[in-house]
Formats: structure tokens, C-alpha cells, sequence
């Protein structure tokens, strides 16, 4: 039995193989090669595979991007082409007798070197295509292909780190769990494992992934990984599980019960969902509402823009599921971690603090409106808010109901009906927003205070870096500092407040945010008959 550490974020035990994803480049090995004919032939084939690839990436460009973006693609080919290039991978295979991975990998390390140091910024430019062709090759070569990333069966996700479009891929009826070399804890693969109730351990360090397929336990609570545990680590386990589902059978009686302390305090308790697949376990867990739905994993599901009719028919879904009780939508949330291809966003330095969000929508005025169309011809089937991400202004707030009235008026003159009391609220997830809380509160229906990003700005920690992890501090007093004043500035206002980021379900602050006068926590549905039980015991 082998035994790996890392950092719980979600308390929760779980028993299954070990299924290693394999989306980055493999580490190369140089290696000794007898044949050296045949490695040649094997690195044809695999040049020949990526063209194919290529040439069909560059056909559907052209047809999606237009010309100028698909170029990229014809770029690659040439380099593919590229003589000087191959002649010398094919050299280093015959004369040093190596694997074609490790050829690849120096060669391509010493073209992508020479382009970066030209002056022309064109030629420099070039370095990073090197870089995308070799790891294409090493990638066909060493068979490291995404369809590895199907699951078979249902299995404990072992990965470096996950983004949120590689979580999206996978099929949740078959994840177990989540083991990351890195990861953070409000990274979107911690929250997807407190939504669907899995372990979920980050920052392990590296695991061999010769352990892929093998049998593995994981324990949420104290963080640890067993890879062929022992039969008494098995009878362990099972006890405990047994035991985990008593708990789980005991906080079921919670259901139906209100959110009230012993002094007669109230809160409401809503779930955070990412589509419309999350709905069952809002509903079992008996959730108030929907407090914020992620709406940006519907655009990151997919190839292509969701139309409205599209997006129209998921919000109707979730808004009649929810029978009347509200539904929080988040309008798209996408850049930074959440990154999607067919949006052709530049590369940034800082995505944390780039073109994201709702800076993304008031450029891109065609994708917000479609999606507030979307919304509102489905708020005539529920109960819909509609809640702005990343806000730093009230110009922006004007700009978005600049978006938000002329979708309106359309569908008027249309005759298409939605609700003409739709509630328009602001996340709360920047420090300026939070400083100006005061003089945004009139403009907005409601706020919700979005803690995972106001903590990263506030703190200036970049959520996603797992090496900072020693010097964040989740309740440090200038995160607290800002949501009391925030739920001040709200209440002063007439406006309801709450909290939708993950400090929202750390029970060690419960009592202090009712004290604080939240209205609401929305937390991911695992969180909400614990949060429940924690609430109807405080005085
Ligand atoms: C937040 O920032 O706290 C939040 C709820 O939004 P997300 O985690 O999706 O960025
Ligand atoms: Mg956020």
C-alpha cells in the first residue's frame, strides 16, 4: 500500500480505480533505441496524424473563425513541412540512437530557442508555434491522446490540475473523486466535488501515473490517498463509509426544517449550481433557491455559441424545477480560469485581472443580449434574477441596463411575454465594488458577495496557485472588514445581501455573518442540511 498527502477540500470518502488524465505533454525520457528504422517510421506516422489533424482544424476555422484566425493552423502545416526542422529530428534518431519523443522535444527546444532570440517580433513569435507542433507530435507519439479522458467506469480523477473545460468533458455519473497534484480550494474542481458530494484532495505532490487503473481509497477528511490499500485499510474504510451514511441518513431529517436559531434568527439557504444536471442534488438536499447558477458552464460545454433558443431551454428547465422558488442566474462568468476556444480571447498576462466577465459582455454586446433574451423569456416560467459577475463600476452597472432595457423593449415589440419585475443584482467579487457598495446598492435589486475572487483581489492571491496556500487566510479581517461593510451598505439601501462564494459554507463563520445581518448563503448542495444543522443549533 502506498500513501499519498495532500489537502482536503471536501470532507468525503470514496473507494475506485485510479484514472490518470493525461491533457498536458507527458514528461520526456531520453531513451536507447536498438531500431532506429523503425522509430524513424513510427515518427512519420505520427507527423502524418497530426497533419490530417491540422488540416481538418484549419478547414473548420475557415468556415467558424474566418481566414485570418484559421492561419494559425496553415502556419503549423508549413512547419510540419519544414525540412531543415525534420531533417534534424530524423538525424538525432539515426545518429544518437533516442526515442522520436525525446528527439522532438531538443530539437524543437533549439528552433523555438533560436526564433525567440530574432529581433523581428514575427520570427520570436514563431517560437511558441515550434512549441505547439512539438507537443502535438510528442502527444501522437507517446499515445497520450484525449480519448484517454473517457471514463470507462466509474473512477478517482487523478490529474495535475484540472481546468474548468477538461472537468466539464467528464462524465460525472463516473467520478468518484479528485486527486490534484496542485489545485487550490476554491478552484472550480474543488467546488464541482462539494457539488457532487465527492472527495476531492489537492496539492499531493506528483503520482506516478504507472498507478493508472489501480485500486485506490481516498479519505477527504484527512487528506490522504491509498493506492492498493490493505485489507484492513479496506475493512477501515467500509466501516467509516457506513458510518458517513448514517450521517448522511441523519441530516435528511433535517429536510423541510427552516433555517432558525435557537433565538429566533433567520437566513436563507440556497444551493450554487453549474446547469441543470445539479438540479437533483438541489433538490434533495432541499435547497431555498438557486442563489447562483454558474451560467458560463453551458457556454463552456460546448463547441459553439449556445443560441438563445438554446440557452432559452435550459433556464426554462431550471426555473419550472425549482417550482417558484428563486433562481439566481449569473450572467456569463468566462476568462481567467474559464477559459473557451471559439471566443478567440488574446492571451493575457494577468487573466485574473484581464478581459473577463462582464467586460467580455459589454464589449461583445450580441452575446450578453442573446443571453438576457434568453433569460427573460424564461423568467415567465419561474422565479429568475439575473446577477452581473466582476462588476467594478456604476458605469458598468448603466452600460449592462443599457443591454438589459433594449432586450426588453425587443421582446415587447415581439410580443414574446417575460416578467416585468425581473430582479437585476451585482455580485460583490472585487474590492472596488465592495468600497463603493454604498452608491452601487441603489441601482441594483440585490448583491451577492462572490468571497473566492473578492478574497484572491483583496489579498492579491492568485486563487488557482496552490505554492501560496501558507500565507492565504481565509478569514482574514480585511475580507470580513468588507462584507460587513457591504451587508451595511446593502441594508441601509433597503437591498438584501448575500454570500455566494465558498466561505459561505465555512461553518466556523456562520455565526458571525447572521450576526453581520447576511439574508442569504448559497453554497454548493452537499453544504446545506450540514449548514442547516449548524444553524438550528446556535443561540
Ligand atoms: C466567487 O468569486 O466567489 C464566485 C462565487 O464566483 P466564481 O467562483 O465562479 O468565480
Ligand atoms: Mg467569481
Amino acid at each position: 500500500m502506498l500513501e499519498f498527502n495532500g489537502k482536503s477540500v471536501y470532507n468525503a470518502l470514496s473507494m475506485g480505480k485510479l484514472h490518470f488524465l493525461s491533457s498536458r505533454v507527458p514528461t520526456i525520457k531520453r531513451l536507447k533505441i536498438s531500431d532506429t528504422r523503425a522509430e524513424i517510421l513510427r515518427f512519420e506516422a505520427a507527423r502524418n496524424t497530426a497533419k490530417e489533424e491540422l488540416q481538418v482544424l484549419y478547414k473548420k476555422s475557415l468556415t467558424e473563425v474566418g481566414e485570418a484566425n484559421a492561419q494559425i493552423f496553415q502556419i503549423h502545416l508549413m512547419m510540419l513541412d519544414d525540412e531543415d526542422y525534420f531533417g534534424a529530428i530524423r538525424t538525432m534518431i539515426q545518429n544518437q540512437k533516442v526515442n522520436a519523443e525525446y528527439a522532438v522535444s531538443y530539437t524543437s527546444d533549439i528552433f523555438a530557442r533560436s526564433f525567440s532570440e530574432m529581433d523581428d517580433e514575427y520570427m520570436q513569435a514563431r517560437a511558441s508555434d515550434v512549441n505547439d507542433i512539438s507537443n502535438r507530435l510528442i502527444t501522437k507519439l507517446s499515445g497520450d491522446d484525449k480519448d484517454k479522458n473517457i471514463l470507462t467506469e466509474p473512477s478517482i480523477i487523478v490529474a495535475e490540475d484540472l481546468t474548468p473545460s477538461e472537468t466539464v468533458q467528464l462524465d460525472k455519473e463516473k467520478i468518484l473523486g479528485f486527486v490534484t497534484f496542485g489545485g487550490s480550494p476554491s478552484s472550480h474542481t474543488a467546488i464541482l466535488a462539494r457539488t457532487m458530494n465527492i472527495p476531492a484532495i489537492i496539492g499531493t505532490g506528483e503520482i506516478p501515473c504507472s498507478h493508472h487503473g489501480e485500486n485506490a481509497i481516498l479519505d477527504g477528511y484527512s487528506g490522504a490517498v491509498f493506492i492498493n490499500p490493505s485489507d484492513e485499510k479496506i475493512a477501515d474504510f467500509k466501516q467509516r463509509k457506513a458510518l458517513e451514511e448514517e450521517r448522511i441518513e441523519l441530516l435528511s431529517s433535517l429536510k423541510g426544517k427552516p433555517n432558525i436559531t435557537k433565538s429566533n434568527r433567520k437566513i436563507d439557504i440556497f444551493a450554487n449550481i453549474g446547469g441543470p444536471s445539479d438540479l437533483a442534488a438541489v433538490i434533495q438536499n432541499d435547497a431555498g433557491g438557486i442563489g447562483l447558477f454558474r451560467s458560463e458552464f453551458l457556454y463552456l460545454q460546448r463547441k459553439d455559441f449556445p443560441t438563445e433558443d438554446e440557452q432559452f431551454a435550459i433556464y426554462k428547465e431550471v426555473a419550472e424545477r425549482m417550482l417558484g422558488k428563486p433562481v439566481i442566474v449569473r450572467t456569463l462568468d468566462i476568462g481567467a480560469d474559464k477559459q473557451i476556444d471559439y471566443f478567440n480571447l488574446p492571451k493575457e498576462e494577468n487573466p485574473a485581472l484581464g478581459f473577463r466577465a462582464i467586460r467580455i459582455c459589454l464589449t461583445d454586446t450580441n452575446v450578453f443580449k442573446t443571453q438576457l433574451r434568453a433569460l427573460l423569456r424564461a423568467s415567465a416560467y419561474g422565479n429568475i434574477s439575473i446577477m452581473l459577475p466582476m462588476i467594478i463600476s456604476l458605469e458598468e452597472i448603466n452600460r449592462a441596463k443599457q443591454v438589459f432595457e433594449e432586450s426588453k423593449d425587443e421582446l415587447r415589440l415581439q410580443n414574446i411575454p417575460f416578467n416585468e419585475n425581473i430582479q437585476l443584482g451585482i455580485m460583490i467579487e472585487t474590492p472596488a465594488a465592495a468600497i463603493i457598495s454604498d452608491l452601487l446598492a441603489p441601482q441594483v435589486d440585490f448583491f451577492s458577495i462572490g468571497t473566492n475572487d473578492l478574497s484572491q483581489y483583496t489579498l492579491a492571491i492568485d486563487r488557482q496557485n496552490s505554492s501560496l496556500e501558507s500565507f492565504f487566510d481565509p478569514h482574514h479581517t480585511a475580507i470580513l472588514r468588507l462584507i460587513e461593510m457591504v451587508v451595511k451598505n446593502a441594508h441601509n439601501c433597503g437591498k438584501w445581501v448575500g454570500i455566494c462564494g465558498e466561505l459561505g459554507a465555512d461553518m466556523e463563520l456562520t455565526e458571525k455573518f447572521i450576526d453581520m445581518g447576511v439574508d442569504e448563503l448559497s453554497v454548493s448542495p452537499s453544504y446545506i442540511l450540514k449548514l442547516r444543522e449548524k444553524i438550528i443549533n446556535l443561540p
